[in-house]
């Protein structure tokens, strides 16, 4: 049994949700400017647009930032320690927050090129998370 903490699906994040359970990234890109934003919003935070469409990403990025855990956030991840939390760049230009997997913590820079891989954690949720390239 998966005991960590779960997303909660509400309308707004269905669909990036029912994208990573078929191991797809998704998010929001602007109608009016072109450009992607993430966390998904009501509106464009470059143009203030509400003409957004979920659209599939490369899952490419690099390394902005991370931390190693070294202590775990909770009961629930005592086993994944040492773990990677990072913040990635994406190639198409948000930011998000997720972990690096990887056997040796110590490998990880910032600036690393990363690239999406998935984790089904329940029969609902797929957890978007990174690897090194
Ligand atoms: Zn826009």
């Amino acid at each position: 049994m998966y005991e960590k903490p779960l997303p909660i699906i509400d309308p707004d994040s269905a669909p990036y949700w029912s994208a990573t359970q078929q191991h797809k990234l998704v998010i929001p890109r602007c109608l009016d400017c072109g450009k992607h934003h993430f966390y998904p919003r009501a509106l464009c935070p470059h143009c203030h647009s509400d003409k957004l469409e979920w659209t599939e990403i490369s899952g490419r990025g690099t390394v902005y930032s991370y931390i190693v855990a070294n202590r775990p956030a909770g009961p629930a991840f005592k086993a994944d320690i040492p773990y990677v939390v990072a913040v990635i760049d994406l190639a198409e230009g948000p930011r998000m927050m997720s972990n690096i997997v990887i056997d040796d913590p110590s490998k990880v820079k910032i600036g690393d090129a990363v690239q999406v891989c998935f984790e089904d954690v329940t029969p609902e949720i797929t957890l978007p998370k990174f690897k090194l390239v």
